[in-house]
């Protein structure tokens, strides 16, 4: 799973790296949008200033992508594509890198224009390329531009109620209702293929939780719980975000290092056992680096919602959790809220409550993914 999607991975965390060391104050901005025409769609890099800019235009594999190299620190404003195509946009110390993803491959040409200032790229319509007509490339493809998979996990269910709050509540049942309707919102956007761990109430293994993501392959996975203090830590609350630590990552790859079987079956695109220590190695870091970066959307979606006077944010910890264990899986394990704490029992199994809580996370997914 992570084979496949390691230079996509490798080049959002360079791109991520890079935007996050080196920001640069610009002046020149520009503009992105689009014409479509008979034989042709016409992108448009517009500036707002008539200098002109050095540029590179060239294509890369896998997935099929246009890279427009902008030797200058520009500063890029609006982009407006067309249906199916997706960006990215890079700082560098040279410039920067706007990647565009058409939904197929396109032969180009690119020129640039005057007054104002602009860079014009024609993607002409029917020349698909044969290149990605052979199978394998076309899964790949197939793959990257699909749905994206997130996987919901909703703690506990059947014979393990979880914790058990204020009046009796169950945490299962919780858990499940904000993943129902965290389901729902991802369905409808269509843009995500939704799989739950557990439909109803019941029992579901911690194994099998994680065998479920590593089936489907999941682009990400989203633990739901709800905590619980003990007697006497009535008053205890806040929402928290688990992300796997560091020492559970190492852990787990010395594991999978020293069973070769397993790590074979698990990484199955790999004809080269050897290649398996040096791309785990990449592969955990990548995982984790992005476990992260979803914590934080998260993170700042909530707090944006509901404000502190809703919710306690009390931060994103790291810990050995089993379920964030799924190699090359993105996962993250979120406790909503305590429901020993009468004032977040009352919140948390209040229906209104539980689908804002659950369309904050749909809206942390959407950013992760696609912003
Ligand atoms: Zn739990």
């Amino acid at each position: 799973m992570f084979l496949r999607s390691l230079n996509t991975f490798k080049l959002t965390v360079l791109l991520i790296l890079f935007s996050a060391v080196l920001s640069f104050a610009s002046s020149l901005s520009l503009k992105v949008y689009y014409g479509i025409h008979k034989d042709k769609i016409r992108i448009v890099l517009k500036s707002f200033a008539n200098k002109p800019i050095r540029y590179k235009v060239f294509s890369l594999e896998n997935p099929y992508r246009i890279v427009i190299d902008l030797k200058k620190h520009v500063k890029i404003r609006k982009v407006i594509l067309p249906k199916g195509f997706k960006y990215r946009v890079g700082k560098h110390p040279w410039g920067v890198r706007v990647v565009l993803i058409p939904p197929k491959e396109y032969s180009y040409t690119f020129f640039s224009l005057k007054n104002p200032y602009r860079i014009v790229l024609d993607l002409k319509k029917g020349a698909y390329k044969a290149v990605i007509a052979k199978t394998k490339r076309k899964k790949v493809f197939k793959k990257k531009l699909d749905k994206k998979v997130v996987v919901i996990d909703p703690g506990h269910g059947g014979k393990d109620p979880g914790a058990i709050g204020y009046r009796g509540i169950k945490e299962k049942w919780v858990n499940l209702q904000i993943a129902r309707y965290l389901a729902e919102y991802l369905r409808r956007d269509g843009r995500f293929k939704v799989v739950m761990t557990r439909y109803g109430d019941y029992y579901v293994s911690l194994g099998q939780r994680v065998r479920i993501a590593r089936k489907h392959k999941a682009d990400l996975f989203i633990s739901i719980h709800s905590d619980a203090a003990p007697r006497g830590r009535r008053w205890a609350r806040g929402t928290q975000i688990f992300v796997l630590s560091k020492e559970s990552a190492k852990r787990k790859k010395k594991q999978l290092l020293t069973n070769s079987q397993y790590a074979l079956a698990l990484f199955r695109d790999a004809r080269n056992a050897k290649a398996i220590p040096i791309l785990t190695d990449i592969g955990f870091e990548i995982t984790l680096n992005r476990s992260r970066e979803f914590a934080r959307l998260l993170a700042h979606q909530l707090q944006k919602d509901f404000g502190r006077r809703h919710i306690t944010f009390k931060g994103i910890r790291s810990r050995g959790f089993a379920v964030l264990k799924t190699p090359g899986t993105v996962s993250v394990l979120i406790e909503t809220g305590f429901i020993t704490n009468p004032y977040e029992a009352r919140k948390l199994t209040d229906r209104n409550f539980q689908k804002k809580f659950a369309y904050s996370i749909y809206k942390a997914i959407v950013k992760y993914f696609y912003k």
